[in-house]
């Protein structure tokens, strides 16, 4: 905001903004509360001779209709404070912003521009574990209208209606060379860990790929939550998909237990070189192992799971799901639940090994941890060689000196 503007002109500007159009003065008037006529019509002369709003006239009804609009461009901050993939949401806000003209700027991880003010900023946060951080900076824009946002901070706050269903602005990320979105949110089951059902309730289409789909694009890139609980819905958009002839990438996965004939012959059809799955609890074994070969049946020898790790289970329990799989020649993608607080470095070593193509096809997880201990000390027992070798080196004095220890020139 300009320097100079009083808090009653701000707030004028602000209710234009948000109107987007004409507002008369009674509506703007009502829509700031209580203010005397005198102040009122004194700031909205000030706003008008700075060239900030201006009176607009309608003719042509039987009355002249007319009212005020805002001059001034929105300057609008994005910031991204965690997401992976590009951030859908503000994605659909840079669209909605840059369609009324406003400026909009995209800001990644917690640093933001400092120089620029911004009239809106809204800040997504994706991981729990940086809310805190999120919180504190929307405190470093106190002239803003701040809106906080993402499953990190808060898991009931959508995007209305009309941003919703916008196609997202692509261009936000540069390196995005895929469509993205959702045509379905929610699931029928209540995962313990899973934010979903808590955020998106029972599972409900919400759209087909042409919403999202930039024409540009090769390759889509579906976030829906467990599409195959809406096996009609699931269908149609592998129509969709097959009639555009997209490269297409669900990034949630496959939920095992509702595979069957008639799905796994759909995702064969869809050419996904290695379909994802998800094995989380050990009591899904006859499911997996069920699923496994109506893959097999179904032509697609090779799958990618997703096993959840750390997560109300023993480190044993998810070794053996992990073999399990290596055993029946599936692919894994070990994810640590919580990796902060995961003390016990087996399940890093399991991450890496399992995550690891070459590692997990060539060796077990025993060798694997003894390799890599190996060079642990290898590379330990190459650096006390060289410290040594180093202070050899040294002053006679300094020999047996550790860097923390040393003397000051002074103590010399
Ligand atoms: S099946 Fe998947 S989406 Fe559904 S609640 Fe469980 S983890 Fe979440």
């Amino acid at each position: 905001m300009g320097r100079g503007i009083s808090g009653l002109q701000k707030s004028i500007l602000e209710v234009l903004n948000e109107k987007k159009g004409m507002a008369s003065t009674k509506a703007l008037k009502k829509a700031i509360g209580r203010v005397s006529d005198q102040s009122f019509y004194r700031s909205l002369n000030s706003l008008q001779k700075r060239n900030l709003i201006a009176w607009y006239k309608e003719h042509g009804g039987p009355h002249s209709q007319g009212g005020l609009v805002s001059l001034k461009r929105v300057n609008v901050l994005l910031v991204d404070v965690d997401s992976v993939i590009p951030n859908l949401a503000l994605m659909k806000l840079s669209a909605f912003h840059k369609a009324q003209g406003d400026n909009v700027d995209l800001s990644r991880g917690p640093k933001v521009p400092s120089k620029i003010e911004y009239d809106i900023v809204y800040i997504s946060c994706i991981f729990s574990r940086n809310g805190r951080a999120a919180r504190r900076l929307a405190k470093r824009f106190p002239n803003a209208k701040v809106h906080l946002g993402g499953s990190g901070v808060d898991l009931k706050t959508t995007l209305p209606d009309e941003i919703e269903h916008l196609m997202p602005d692509y261009e936000l990320y540069p390196e995005c060379d895929y469509s993205m979105g959702y045509t379905m949110r929610g699931c029928i089951r209540n995962c313990e860990f899973c934010i979903v059902p808590k955020k998106d309730g029972k599972a409900h289409h919400v759209s087909d790929i042409y919403e999202f789909w930039d024409r540009r694009h090769k390759k889509i890139v579906l976030l829906d939550d467990n599409i195959l609980a809406l096996p009609q819905h699931f269908k149609k958009i592998a129509k969709q998909i097959i009639k555009e002839g997209l490269r297409v990438d669900f990034q949630s996965g496959f939920d095992v237990r509702l595979l069957n004939d008639d799905n796994a012959k759909i995702i064969k059809s869809l050419r996904i070189h290695e379909p994802t799955f998800a094995w989380d609890e050990l009591d899904m074994e006859n499911a997996v192992l069920r699923g496994i070969e109506i893959l097999k049946r179904n032509g697609i020898n090779r799958a990618i799971w997703y096993v959840l790790v750390g997560f109300n289970t023993t480190f044993e329990d998810a070794l053996y799901r992990v073999n399990r799989l290596r055993e029946l020649g599936q692919r894994v993608y070990v994810m640590l639940y919580n990796k902060e607080e995961l003390e016990d470095r087996r399940y890093s070593h399991l991450r890496d090994w399992a995550n690891a193509r070459m590692s997990f096809a060539s060796c077990t997880f025993d060798e694997y941890v003894r390799t890599r201990e190996n060079g642990v000390q290898k590379q330990m027992a190459a650096a006390r060689k060289e410290r040594k070798k180093r202070e050899k080196q040294l002053h006679p004095i300094l020999q047996g000196v550790g860097i923390k220890s040393m003397p000051r020139h002074g103590d010399l």
